[in-house]
């Protein structure tokens, strides 16, 4: 089998009414590929380290920060000369790349990393006029499978929604009051590797029809007590499209199948960092359970694709119900994309109490 791949990229988004209001000062740079992460003079003063910038370079580094304009009909794009990447082209860069994998037979998942109100759903969902990798996906594989002109090769695609929320795996596809408590158990067989026992598998033939199961699954998510927002960002939601090309040749049968997973991650701040406690603590951890196993098994299969770890080495898929759950599309034959959503502000007194700055970014950085 093919060693498995990973890419990673990063967005950096506009700066919100509240940051602007404080006078928010962005730390954080692009350069091509290459993130460049200016050390604050109050961190350079408390560390003496200096003021040199760090710079990280990525498969991508995606600048949204500013220099686009809006179209008439609500759409961001880049304004002439300016380097702003809008919704397309992180589609092109990114979600492209999955759906070539896809026809080629492999599993993959592309991930949305980032604290809360970074920019995550914005990329995978989208906003209005500007549609996230989700629905430009879906329209594009119905796209392409409408231009299939072999009628020896015929495709089936099915989705299933899950959150994954406390460590509890619900369906998103049934409303809440119907399902179990406990959530759904994840399984594996033989046949069929491993998969979630009794989740809700729907035939989508049109990108009308998998439009209304995403949208269905979006007004089933975790609504809390609080804010609702404040829920959502502590869950994990995983849309899987399972593609499957079925080809006649010769009066046989051929089949290839391809999980496509696309992940919107639950927020990657700190439990402490939001004031949470008694049971939004308790969430907080299993978040971050699920958060810090995906980004033990990513480091330990970029180690071994790279070869500093030995072949036969254990990946912790099991650590996370995230991780097992997409155990078969992150390892083996597979392709993984992650996007990183960046909002480092300068941690002066004005800014101190800003959320969605942080050291937290800087640890992501320093571990690629
Ligand atoms: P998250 O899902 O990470 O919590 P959101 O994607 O909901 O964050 O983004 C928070 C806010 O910032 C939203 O109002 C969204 O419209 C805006 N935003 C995020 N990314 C961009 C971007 N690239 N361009 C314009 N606005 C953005
Ligand atoms: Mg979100």
């Amino acid at each position: 089998a093919e060693e498995c791949s990973v890419v990673v990229g990063v967005r950096i988004r506009p700066f919100n009414d509240r940051e602007k209001a404080l006078n928010a000062q962005l730390c954080v740079d692009v350069d091509g590929p290459t993130t460049i992460l200016q050390n604050p003079p109050e961190m350079a003063i408390e560390s003496g380290k200096g003021k040199e910038a760090k710079r990280f370079t990525f498969d991508a580094s995606f600048w949204s920060h500013d220099g686009f304009e809006v179209g008439g009909d609500g759409y961001c794009s880049a304004a002439p000369g300016s380097r702003y990447a809008d919704q397309r082209t992180v589609f092109e860069t990114f979600g492209r790349r999955i759906l070539d994998s896809a026809w080629e037979g492999y599993h993959c998942c592309l991930f949305a990393y980032g604290q809360t109100g970074a920019g995550k759903s914005y990329s995978m969902v989208g906003y209005g006029a500007n549609k996230g990798i989700v629905p430009i996906s879906c329209e594009e594989i119905f796209k392409r499978i409408s231009a299939n002109t072999d009628s020896n090769l015929t495709y089936e695609v099915m989705v299933s929604m899950v959150e994954i929320y406390n460590e509890q795996v619900q369906d998103l596809l049934v409303p809440p009051k119907d399902r179990p408590k406990k959530g759904l158990e994840i399984r594996e067989s033989q046949q069929l590797g491993i998969y979630i026992g009794g989740v809700s598998r729907r035939p989508v033939d049109s990108y009308a029809s998998i439009e209304a199961v995403v949208e269905e699954g979006t007004e089933n998510r975790t609504v809390g007590a609080t804010l609702m927002n404040a829920t959502s960002s502590r869950a994990h939601t995983v849309l899987t499209i399972e593609f499957k090309q079925v080809s006649q040749a010769g009066g046989q049968q051929g089949q290839k199948l391809s999980l496509i997973n696309l992940v919107d991650l639950a927020g990657s701040e700190k439990a402490g960092q939001t004031g949470a406690s008694g049971d939004r603590l308790k969430e907080g951890c299993a978040i971050n359970k699920s958060l810090s196993a995906l980004g033990n098994v990513i480091e330990k299969l970029a180690d071994k694709a790279m070869g500093k770890a030995k072949p036969n080495a254990v990946i912790p898929y099991r650590d996370s119900k995230l991780t097992r759950l997409l155990q078969n599309a992150l390892g083996g034959s597979s392709k993984t994309v992650m996007i990183c959503h960046l909002v480092k502000l300068r941690r002066d007194a004005l800014n101190l109490e800003i959320c969605g700055s942080s050291e937290e970014d800087q640890e992501f950085c320093d571990h690629q």
